[in-house]
């Protein structure tokens, strides 16, 4: 009998990962991780330190020196909180700024390095759900379940249109199309730790599936 101690899964803005990973985390007693949070907390910082997101060196030395902490409260199936350096920055972490250069921010190797090297020790200290784009592929390549879920860049833009009217935030459809393009666009083209579907992985198209 085989015994699951890790399960990633993958995907593209609004696939389903997190309401997915937080439901598989709650029932099988696993901590959940969303690295995605861990890349976003590195762009805040960036952020708050006024630096050049595209200075390669400055982002990895921000990187290696960032306290990240992912704060499940026990099992209850909601979004991690998350601390830099003690303080609670989850509520900034989807702002507009944020979500405009995340990508580009994880596309730099260095603090890619810096995150995988923190993913890797959350993953072996315990069972584990984790997030992202490169877990199957880069993080625990032997995860015991690999998961990859997908839908149509329209049925996902209409998820995030609908929970941004629910958050009070003002795009339209189509700005948020576009953005969800754009992020796309650079996660699955840049050349480190691209979002693929890794060998092994199941694929799930989650197109017209309700949360
Ligand atoms: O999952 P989420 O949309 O919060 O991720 C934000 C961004 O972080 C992604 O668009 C991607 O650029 C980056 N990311 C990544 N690798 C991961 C998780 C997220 O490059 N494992």
């Amino acid at each position: 009998m085989k015994i699951i101690s890790t399960i990633a899964i993958d995907g593209p803005v609004a696939s389903g990962k997190t309401s997915v990973g937080l439901r598989l985390a709650k029932k099988l007693g696993f901590n959940f991780i969303d690295t995605g949070l861990m890349y976003r907390a590195v762009t805040w910082a960036a952020l708050r330190d006024n630096l050049d997101t595209s200075d390669q060196r400055n982002l990895t030395d921000l990187s290696n020196g960032l306290n990240i902490a992912l704060i499940n409260d026990g099992n209850t199936g909601t979004s991690p909180k998350v601390l830099v350096d003690g303080s609670d920055i989850t509520a900034s972490l989807r702002s507009p700024q944020v979500e405009a250069l995340v990508s580009a921010v994880s596309s730099i190797t260095g603090v890619r390095s810096a995150m995988v090297k923190q993913q890797r020790k959350m993953a072996k200290e315990r069972k584990t759900v984790m997030v992202g784009r490169d877990i199957a592929s880069v993080v625990r390549p032997k995860a015991d379940l690999k998961i990859f879920l997908t839908a149509s860049a329209e049925d996902r833009a209409k998820r995030r249109y609908e929970e941004n009217l629910s958050t009070g935030k003002s795009k339209t459809f189509d700005e948020v199309l576009d953005d969800l393009n754009k992020r796309d666009s650079l996660d699955t083209e840049r050349a480190d730790s691209p979002l693929t579907l890794a060998s092994g992985s199941i694929l799930i198209d989650t197109s017209d599936m309700s949360k």
